[in-house]
């Protein structure tokens, strides 16, 4: 007889977190199927979640534990890596070590690598991917609000009365919660959609802003200067729930911010910028929502800031319908950050520096010989910059589910930071470009094959469940961890039985899970944090009755606007954006694995605007060689009307084209961001 089970989990790609059935037969996981228990999705998925199964059963699953031996992987047993990986990691000093965790993995996986970080490695130079996509929204909403999060719930999306998208194609990289944005536009919402490409997400839009890659700043102080000048602000918000009022007006009423120079800067026409300051002021309940157009930028803190500013001037906080909405990136990048894979914080975003905190971790943990001391690590962009300009200084990295040699910007660079490594552990689900650096290759399970939690972009925090066994010899993040763990001394500090305990030890440390445990979260409507008592029903709306500051008050953080870091010049004539799309995730490590999601998009392309393009010479379907001051590439064009004229734009899934051999590692100073989103190139007929 068949044996078929359904097993509820949630998706492994996107921040929205949606949730179905993988679909099991005889043991093997051979499909999805809806489950309309989770209110985030209603039983809905996108290509990438209903295909999400096909990478799983994939020929290439890593599935022995490998060491390099005279240049060749050599599989061994897991006894002989985790011995291997604990002697050469004993080598080194605790300010040689680095490590990164992973937004893939579960809440619980990225406390045992934040733990194993602290308290084994003793260094605090610990991180993911997080860098790379919304560390600008975290350092930038801590300041503004007191919390780095989305402010509203991904449901509350639909009350809203104007629906304000800047720099987020949602329709393509959270489908889930562009359904949401469409509802609230049935349900008479106006819709204001601002981004220099017309994707699918513009479908809708009343308004239309394709302003120029880089001049969010300015655009965003534009309208607030309107806001301000009709008497549109909030007054009574502004009076009872901020500070900082003079200090925006200082800024954002300057000849500079004139609706006439915002308009020369951005490229937009004057009367839509008014037009979008008036329905973001007047409508009642205006969700402005972003991505990482906000916040890929060298100011990508000050982007973000600007973002919190327009919506505590109008009063946009703390009811529904409204909020600033940063839609997170990977499925867990959320719970990575409240986990402290961060070189900053532990959990909770408890700081390192903090005297208190530190004590409270070291106390808790128990470890005899201390944990990491209470000074900032560096950030993963730091890292490779240290590696390549002070060779020597950081020696061995361990990496759990991360491919920073396809991720991370000017590969090139990449590259030469990894040759100056020592000694390097790659932990993952399938042979990456980065295990070409690895002298350790560890084989890991997959989201199907594991349990755990992990936490969307709204704050909620959700449940996976295991449906299947893992091939070969893979084996969970978290007891890989913790046998390195114990073949370095420190087997007390990971002995759980259960993944369920290591939940618990996180509730008991972090405020912001202290009431939650794996019994409240087994039901479908699952908890968004904080919810500090068992009996705390969770917080979907944050600010509501004051921000998480100290003071309680919302903070304006204004700043003027300053171009990206490389702009257009004769030699470079064209503004050079990266991002994804709909049927591939990140570095395609999973979805190129998918036949039916890769046989719908096989390769990269450059989308270029039709008028360059033939400035150029250039046709649709022509290849095409990229160029910017890092390298060049061959890819082929896509010649269309929808993209600004001046832009050009790559996806950054596809080895074979990689955009990031292209872009360059400019930084936000505040968050070490890098700039994916703007870059000069230039593009030549082949
Ligand atoms: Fe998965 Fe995101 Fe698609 Fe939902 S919207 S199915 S979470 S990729």
């Amino acid at each position: 007889m068949t044996d078929l089970k359904f097993v509820p989990t949630t998706c492994p790609y996107c921040g929205t977190g949606c949730s179905f059935n993988l679909v099991v037969k005889d043991g093997k996981v051979v499909g999805t199927a809806p489950a309309q228990r989770s209110p985030v999705n209603e039983g809905k998925l996108c290509p990438k979640g209903m295909y999400s199964f096909e990478f799983i059963n994939s020929p290439d699953r890593l599935t022995q534990p490998m060491i390099r031996k005279n240049g060749e992987l050599v599989p061994v047993s897991w006894d002989e890596a985790t011995t291997y990986i604990a002697e050469n990691l004993k080598k080194y000093k605790p300010s040689e070590r680095c490590a990164l965790s992973s937004a893939r993995v579960s809440n619980e996986e990225n406390y045992v690598m934040m733990k194993f970080a602290r308290g084994v490695l003793k260094t605090n130079h610990l991180d993911h991917c997080a860098r790379l996509c919304h560390s600008s929204t975290v350092a930038g909403l801590a300041g503004s609000f007191g919390s780095g999060a989305m402010t509203n719930s991904i449901t509350d999306i639909s009350e809203s009365k104007c629906i304000f998208i800047i720099g987020s194609n949602t329709f393509e990289q959270h489908p889930l919660i562009g359904r949401r944005e469409v509802m609230a536009k049935q349900n008479g919402a106006k819709y204001i959609y601002a981004d220099p490409r017309r994707t699918h997400t513009c479908g809708p839009a009343d308004l239309f802003l394709q302003f120029h890659s880089g001049t969010d700043v300015s655009l965003l102080n534009g309208m607030m200067q309107i806001i301000i000048k009709n008497g549109w602000e909030d007054k009574e918000f502004i009076e009872k729930r901020t500070k900082g009022y003079e200090d925006l007006k200082n800024i954002v009423m300057k000849d500079e911010y004139s609706v006439e120079n915002v308009a020369k800067v951005t490229g937009l026409d004057p009367k839509d910028i008014e037009t979008a300051a008036d329905w973001i002021a007047n409508s009642g309940a205006t969700a402005l929502i972003y991505s990482m157009g906000i916040t890929q930028h060298t100011v990508g803190v000050d982007n973000v800031h600007a973002c919190a500013n327009i919506q505590l001037l109008t009063g946009n906080l703390g009811k529904r319908g409204a909020g600033v909405n940063p839609l997170r990136g990977q499925n867990n990048v959320q719970g990575a950050c409240d986990m402290g894979a961060l070189p900053v914080s532990f959990t909770g975003y408890q700081k390192v520096t903090d005297p208190a905190s530190h004590k409270k971790f070291e106390d808790a943990w128990k470890f005899p010989d201390g944990i990491a001391p209470a000074e900032n690590g560096y950030e993963v962009t730091i890292m490779m910059n240290v590696l390549t300009d002070n060779p020597g200084e950081l020696k061995a990295m361990y990496i759990m589910g991360e491919n920073p040699l396809l991720s991370d910007p000017d590969i090139n660079h990449v590259k030469e930071a990894f040759e100056n490594l020592e000694f390097v552990v790659v932990q993952d689900i399938f042979y990456t470009e980065t295990c070409e650096y690895a002298d350790v290759i560890l084989p890991a399970v997959c989201f199907a094959e594991r349990d755990g939690t992990q936490t969307n972009t709204e704050r909620r925090v959700q449940r996976w469940h295991k449906a299947a066994d893992g091939p070969g010899e893979t084996m969970e993040d978290w007891k890989i961890i913790s046998m390195v763990a114990a073949k370095m001394g420190y087997a007390d500090q990971f002995a759980w039985n259960d993944i369920s305990e290591i939940f618990d030890e996180v509730a008991e440390l972090t405020p912001q899970y202290h009431g939650m445990s794996y019994e409240r979260l087994s039901h479908a409507d699952a908890l968004h944090w904080p919810c500090k008592t068992p009996e705390d029903p969770g917080t979907p709306i944050l600010h509501k009755e004051k921000f998480l500051t100290p003071d309680g008050l919302g903070v304006f953080l204004p700043a003027d606007w300053q171009p990206p870091a490389e702009v257009p010049d004769a030699e470079y004539p064209l503004q050079f954006t990266t991002g994804r799309c709909l049927f591939h995730w990140h570095t395609g490590t999973m979805t190129r694995r998918s036949a039916t999601l890769d046989s719908e998009v096989p390769t990269g392309w450059i989308e270029i605007n039709a008028e360059d393009a033939k400035e150029i010479g250039i046709r649709d379907g022509e290849m095409v060689r990229a160029i910017t001051r890092r390298d060049s590439l061959t890819v082929t064009a896509r010649v269309t009307s929808t993209i600004k004229k001046g832009t050009t734009f790559m996806p950054f899934h596809f080895i074979e084209c990689p955009a990031n051999l292209l872009t360059h590692n400019a930084l936000d100073p505040v968050c070490k961001i890098p700039e994916f989103k703007a870059c000069a190139m230039k593009v030549e007929k082949i």
